[in-house]
C-alpha cells in the first residue's frame, strides 16, 4: 500500500508539519518529511478516529493525545483510506445517496404525523394547563365580537324565555357540579339571515361563554329538554377547555413561546381566525357528550331528548337550509356542525335513564 502525504499536528502547537502516513499490519506510522524535526509516531489503527466523509470539506483523522493528520488532497486521501478497507458507516453512505435522504425524509414525516395523531393532543393538554385563564377570557371576547360582526345578531327571544332557560341550566350545573363548576356565561343570539347561516346552533367559546341561537330554542317548541342537553354538551367543552386545547394544538409552537415569555398578544388577536377553521375531534365530542349525559341525569332529563333533537336538526338541514349557504363550515366548533354521527345518537338512545 502506498504512503500518503499529509499535514500533521502534534496536538501541542497549531503549527502544521509535513508528514507521510504509512500503514503496516495494524499500525499507522507518521513519518516527518525532510526538514521536519518531530519524532516519528506509530499508533494502532484502532486508536485512529477517522472522519465521516462529506462530499465537500477537508479530511482530518484524530490520533491519540490530541494529535491529528489532515489531508492535502482529499481525493488521494479518500482513495488511500478506501484501500485500508475501512468500511464507512451506513449513516455516511445513506447521507451520500439521494435514496437515503428520501428514506430519512419519509421517516421524519411519519414521526411528525404520529406526533400529531397521538402526541400533540397530550402535549396540548399540558401546554393549555400552563396558559392563564384570563387568556381564555380575552380570546372568548374577541371571538364573540367577531361573530357579532359576521354571523350573529341580537336575540329576539322574550326576556322571560331567556330567563327560564338560564335558570334551568344554572340549576342543572349546580346539581351536577356543586363545587367544581368552571366559570360560564350564557349568551343568546340570533343567526343572521343574510349569507351564511348558523341556524339552530350552540357554541362554547374559550373562557366559558356559551352562545345559544334562537333557532335552536325554536327547533322544538315547548320542550327545553334538548336545549338543556345541548347546553350541557357545550358546558362539557367549557369544563375541559376544549376550544383552548384545539387552539393550542394548531399553534403549538406559538403557544409554547407565549408560555415561555408570558406574552399572548399575537395569539389572542389571531385566535378568532384560527378558531374559525377548527373542529373538535371525536374524543373531544365524546367527552362533551359524557358531560351532557351527566348534567341531564342530574336534572332528571331523559337522555332520549337528545335523539329527538338530532332528528330535528337533520330535518332542518334537509328543508329550511336548502338554497342557503350553511355557516357551519365557518365554525367547525359549533354544535350543529357535527350533529348526527350514528355513534352519538346511539350513545344517547342507549344510555340508561340514571
Ligand atoms: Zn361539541
Amino acid at each position: 500500500m502506498n504512503d500518503l502525504d499529509v499535514r500533521y499536528f502534534d496536538g501541542c502547537s497549531s503549527k502544521p508539519h509535513a508528514a507521510r502516513l504509512c500503514v503496516q499490519d495494524d499500525a499507522l506510522t507518521v513519518t516527518p518529511m525532510p526538514g521536519e524535526t518531530f519524532p516519528p509516531l506509530t499508533v494502532s489503527l484502532a486508536q485512529v478516529r477517522w472522519p465521516e466523509r462529506t462530499r465537500h470539506g477537508g479530511r482530518i483523522a484524530h490520533l491519540p493525545q490530541g494529535a491529528s493528520v489532515q489531508a492535502l488532497d482529499t481525493s488521494a486521501w479518500d482513495a488511500w483510506v478506501a484501500q485500508l478497507g475501512r468500511g464507512e458507516s451506513w449513516v455516511v453512505r445513506a447521507q451520500q445517496s439521494w435514496r437515503g435522504v428520501a428514506v430519512a425524509f419519509v421517516l421524519l414525516v411519519g414521526a411528525i404525523a404520529a406526533m400529531y395523531q397521538w402526541g400533540l393532543p397530550w402535549v396540548a393538554r399540558g401546554v393549555t394547563a400552563m396558559v392563564p385563564q384570563r387568556v381564555d377570557a380575552l380570546i372568548g371576547e374577541q371571538v364573540l365580537e367577531s361573530l357579532d360582526q359576521s354571523l350573529l345578531q341580537p336575540s329576539a327571544l322574550a326576556p322571560a324565555e331567556q330567563e327560564r332557560i338560564r335558570k334551568s341550566f344554572t340549576r342543572m350545573v349546580q346539581t351536577a357540579h356543586a363545587v367544581d363548576a368552571p366559570a360560564w356565561t350564557l349568551e343568546f343570539r340570533r343567526s343572521r339571515e343574510q349569507g351564511r347561516q348558523l341556524g339552530p346552533n350552540a357554541l362554547a367559546l374559550p373562557g366559558g361563554t356559551i352562545v345559544l341561537t334562537d333557532e335552536l330554542v325554536a327547533l322544538m317548541p315547548g320542550n327545553d329538554d334538548a336545549v338543556l342537553g345541548v347546553l350541557a354538551h357545550e358546558f362539557g367543552h367549557v369544563r375541559q377547555r376544549h376550544a383552548m386545547r384545539q387552539l393550542v394544538q394548531v399553534s403549538a409552537i406559538g403557544f409554547a413561546a407565549s408560555v415561555a415569555v408570558g406574552d399572548y398578544g399575537t395569539l389572542i388577536s389571531s385566535a378568532p381566525v384560527v378558531l374559525a377553521s377548527l373542529g373538535y375531534s371525536r374524543d373531544t365530542e365524546r367527552e362533551a357528550d359524557a358531560e351532557s349525559l351527566r348534567l341531564m341525569r342530574a336534572a332528571g332529563i331523559p337522555p332520549r331528548a337528545m335523539v329527538a333533537f338530532f332528528e330535528a336538526i337533520e330535518h332542518w338541514r334537509d328543508t329550511a337550509q336548502r338554497g342557503t349557504r350553511s355557516g357551519d363550515d365557518a365554525i367547525g366548533l359549533a354544535f350543529s356542525s357535527h350533529p348526527a354521527a350514528t355513534e352519538r345518537i346511539a350513545y344517547f338512545r342507549d344510555a340508561p335513564e340514571d
